[in-house]
């Protein structure tokens, strides 16, 4: 029987686990946290009772991709729960954008047919497009025409991207998507992730998992368990000397600890590229609990699961810029989740837990707590009454908890369009760390960030290839 040891218990280190527990590996997972599941845990961050995901909140590229088919999670536990609104984009005067699954439906609120003729047909194509867009780029697409629609608008600048929209509501909307790539948005390629989440959330919606993003983990262990793996909590991983003789070693690192780890184990050339793979910005979080929900003035917000708050297009892209930059912008881009809206069994009697973070340069070292609140306030004057309990965490605070999470940079990585396109590195095979059995598996590789496991279960599935399994 061969073996496997997975360093890190995070979506895509649990995915690779259950992929090659599977096939038939022994596979052990060594988490350093007390707890498995990374970047995709639940809390009780402010008060007993009040469900609060600790990082990933919103499933847009889980619900259907090739390893939740693999996986079945549904049949371990795991649900989905939609909100009414996907996302919200508050203006100022009770003005506003909303997405709803119904790209028709978006392009009516918005006033703007012009949203439905660029997400029109991508939406239609998304299941097609997705099945190349959550591999690595060097290689030959399963569907190239539908490929090439997605790219044509996905490589531009996000600034330009929004030329072809007509109002500053459908400008805005887009700037909010756009700017979950951390990246100011005159780069080129910063559409890319702004397209795949716009056209995600029109073709699957933006659920949360139900109970929680645990439940994503808890499903995951559940069926790695079944199938004979095992998980042991409270270990960091320095050296490969820790981990008993495995024939695949699976990293759910950050690159540059991957090369720490491996040491002279892999190619002095890789550990060269790894360490000098790129960080980019970061962000500080604070959980409230709120009593009531948050008041927004443009209603639909207040159904929404997600809720970009940051302004107009350009008021987002001047601030994008400066937390590249590494200047602390005065009103900073901030994304709010309402997970209760889609799933009341979060909340507690009219208490919801509401998880905030605001995107700041690399390492910032403050508390945001202050200009997370002020930002929501701008859109829903009173909710500083309304938080009955609150907590926070610093880039400093992100990074000691999660080593992935480098100087707070919560995507495992810079998005700037040569690490877009090839992450870790320019390899035919991005996860092959150059010597036999050893594989990195992180956000850091195709296709990035997200607790979607397909990093993991691409890293899997060529390490089974590799040893023809
Ligand atoms: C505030 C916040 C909000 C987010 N929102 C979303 C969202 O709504 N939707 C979404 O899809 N994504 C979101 N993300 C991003 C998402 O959480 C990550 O992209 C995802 O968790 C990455 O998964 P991963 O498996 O690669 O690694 P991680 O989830 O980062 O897990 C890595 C694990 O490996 C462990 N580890 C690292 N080094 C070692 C070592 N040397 N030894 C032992 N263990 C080690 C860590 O402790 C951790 O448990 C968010 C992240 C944050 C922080």
């Amino acid at each position: 029987m061969m073996h496997a040891a997975v360093v890190g218990s995070g979506p895509n280190g649990l995915a690779a686990a259950l992929t090659l527990a599977k096939a038939g590996v022994e596979v052990t997972v060594y988490e350093a946290a007390a707890s498995p599941g990374g970047g995709a845990r639940s809390t009780q961050a402010t008060l007993d009772g009040l469900v609060h995901d600790h990082c990933a909140g919103f499933h847009p590229l889980a619900v259907d991709n090739a390893f939740t088919k693999f996986a079945q999670l549904e049949e371990y536990g795991l649900q989905w729960a939609w909100p009414e609104v996907q996302y919200a984009h508050p203006l100022d005067d009770g003005d506003g954008a909303a997405a709803y699954r119904s790209v028709a439906q978006t392009a009516e609120g918005l006033q703007d047919p012009s949203w439905k003729h660029l997400f029109g047909s991508l939406t239609e194509q998304f299941p097609t497009i997705t099945r190349d867009f959550l591999q690595p780029m060097l290689r030959l697409p399963d569907a190239p025409l539908q490929f090439a629609n997605f790219g044509l608008r996905a490589g531009l600048p996000a600034n330009v991207l929004a030329r072809l929209l007509r109002n500053e509501r459908s400008r805005a909307l887009f700037a909010g998507v756009a700017a979950h790539a951390f990246r100011p948005l005159q780069s080129f390629g910063s559409a890319a992730i702004g397209v795949a989440l716009a056209s995600a959330g029109h073709a699957y919606g933006w659920p949360v998992a139900k109970g929680g993003s645990s439940a994503i983990v808890d499903a995951m262990l559940k069926a790695l368990y079944a199938h004979g793996g095992q998980v042991v909590t409270g270990t960091r991983i320095s050296t490969a000397a820790q981990l008993p003789d495995a024939d695949i070693v699976m990293l759910n690192t950050a690159p540059g600890a991957a090369a720490d780890i491996m040491g002279s184990e892999i190619p002095q050339r890789v550990s060269k590229q790894l360490h000098t793979f790129r960080h980019g910005a970061a962000a500080a979080t604070v959980s409230l609990a709120v009593e009531g929900g948050i008041p927004w003035t443009y209603a639909p917000a207040r159904a929404a699961g997600t809720v970009h708050v940051g302004g107009t297009f350009s008021e987002i892209a001047f601030v994008e810029r400066q937390v590249t930059n590494g200047v602390m912008p005065r009103n900073p881009f901030v994304l709010v989740g309402q997970q209760s809206v889609a799933d009341a069994s979060r909340g507690r009697d009219t208490v919801h837990p509401v998880d905030a973070y605001a995107h700041v340069p690399a390492g910032y070292p403050h508390d945001v707590t202050e200009e997370i609140v002020r930002q929501i306030e701008r859109f829903a004057p009173g909710v500083r009454d309304r938080i009955v309990a609150s907590s926070s965490r610093t880039t400093a605070d992100l990074a000691v908890e999660n080593p992935n999470f480098v100087g707070g940079d919560i995507v495992t990585g810079s998005n700037a369009f040569d690490q877009l396109l090839f992450r870790p590195r320019p390899a035919l095979n991005p996860y092959r760390l150059g010597a036999s059995g050893a594989y990195l598996c992180s956000a850091a590789t195709p296709p990035g960030a997200g607790a979607h496991g397909m990093a993991g279960y691409n890293a899997a599935t060529a390490a089974l290839a590799e040893l023809n399994r």
